[in-house]
C-alpha cells in the first residue's frame, strides 16, 4: 500500500474513531488511578514517624492514632486496585454488564444501542460518541491539511493527548503531567527532527514563553485578588503547545483562549450561578486555542497582528 493510502484523510479518520473510542477509556481511569495512587501514597505517609516527629510532634497516643489510619488508608487502597489503560475491557458504570466488541463500535454501538446499556438500559452520555467523531474528524482534517508527512503523525498524536487532558480537567480540574509534559516533548522533538514548519529555538521559544507568560499572569491575579486563578497543569499545557506550534502562536492560543473562557465563565456565573469562587478549568480552553492554531494559525496571526500592531 502506498504511503498516501495510510495517511488519506478516510483511513486517518477511522483510526481517529478508534483513538477517540480509547480516549474515552482513559479519561475515565487515568484520573482514577491518580487519585488512588495520591491515597496510598498518603497513606504511607501518615505512618512516617520521622515525619510526624518534624512537624505535628504528636504525643504517643495520638502517632498510634495517624498511623493507623494511614494504614486502613492503604488497605483500603489495595482493596480498590486500579483499572489499567488498556486493560480490562469496560462494564457498564451501573450493571457491571461487560461491554462486547461489538458494542463498542465507535459511534455506531451507541446509535446502534439507542444511547442505552444492553443490559440494564441505564443512558450511555452522548458524549462518548461525540469523543469518538471529534477525534477521528480532527484525524482527517490533519490528514487532508498536512498530507503524507511526519508532521501529520505528530499533530494526530499531539490531538490525542490534547483531547484527554482538556476532558479530564474538565471532569475533575486535573491535568495530568502524563499528557502534557509528551505535548511539550513530541513539539521539541519534531522541532529537531525537522518533521514540522517550526524550527528548534522557536520551538524552545514557545516552551518557555508558554509557561512563563501564564505563570506570571496568574501570579498577578494571585497577588491582586488572593486565589489561584490558574494552576501548574495550565502552564505545562501551554508550554506544550508552544513547543508544538512556536512561540508565535501563543499570542492566538492565549487571546482565543481566554476571549471565550471568559465568555463561558460569565454565562456560567450570571446564567447558571456558578460559584464564582469554585475554579472554571482552563484547560479546555488552551487545547481549544491550541487546536485552532495548529489548523488556521498564520491564518490568526495575520488577522490579529495588524490590529495590534501600531501602522
Ligand atoms: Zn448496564
Amino acid at each position: 500500500m502506498p504511503l498516501d493510502f495510510w495517511f488519506s484523510p478516510w483511513v486517518l479518520g477511522l483510526l481517529g474513531l478508534c483513538i477517540g473510542s480509547f480516549l474515552n477509556v482513559v479519561v475515565y481511569r487515568l484520573p482514577l488511578r491518580m487519585e488512588l495512587e495520591w491515597l496510598s501514597d498518603s497513606g504511607e505517609f501518615l505512618q512516617d514517624e520521622a515525619m510526624l516527629a518534624r512537624t505535628l510532634q504528636p504525643d504517643a497516643k495520638r502517632k498510634a492514632e495517624i498511623g493507623a489510619f494511614g494504614k486502613r488508608l492503604v488497605a483500603d487502597c489495595q482493596a480498590h486496585p486500579a483499572p489499567g489503560l488498556a486493560r480490562p475491557r469496560s462494564r457498564c458504570p451501573s450493571c457491571g454488564h461487560l461491554i462486547t466488541w461489538y458494542e463498542n463500535i465507535p459511534v455506531l454501538s451507541w446509535l446502534m444501542l439507542k444511547a442505552r446499556c444492553s443490559a440494564c438500559k441505564t443512558r450511555i452520555s452522548a458524549r462518548y460518541p461525540l469523543v469518538e467523531a471529534a477525534t477521528g474528524a480532527l484525524f482527517a482534517a490533519v490528514a487532508w491539511q498536512f498530507g503524507a508527512t511526519p508532521a501529520t503523525a505528530v499533530y494526530c498524536l499531539a490531538i490525542a493527548l490534547l483531547l484527554a487532558a482538556a476532558l479530564i480537567d474538565l471532569d475533575t480540574t486535573l491535568l495530568p503531567d502524563t499528557l502534557t509534559f509528551p505535548i511539550a516533548g513530541l513539539g521539541l522533538l519534531a522541532a529537531w527532527m525537522g518533521w514540522t514548519a517550526v524550527s528548534l529555538p522557536h520551538a524552545a521559544l514557545g516552551l518557555m514563553f508558554g509557561y512563563f507568560s501564564l505563570w506570571s499572569v496568574a501570579t498577578l491575579f494571585k497577588l491582586l485578588r488572593g486565589r489561584q486563578g490558574m494552576a501548574e497543569g495550565d502552564f505545562r499545557l501551554l508550554a506544550g503547545l508552544g513547543a508544538l506550534l512556536g512561540w508565535q502562536q501563543l499570542l492566538p492560543i492565549i487571546l482565543l483562549s481566554s476571549a471565550v473562557g471568559a465568555l463561558v465563565g460569565g454565562y456560567m456565573v450570571l446564567v447558571k450561578s456558578h460559584n464564582r469562587e469554585v475554579p472554571i478549568p482552563f484547560g479546555p480552553y488552551l487545547a481549544g486555542g491550541g487546536l485552532a492554531a495548529l489548523f488556521f494559525g498564520q491564518l490568526l496571526l495575520a488577522l490579529m497582528l495588524p490590529t495590534l500592531l501600531p501602522q
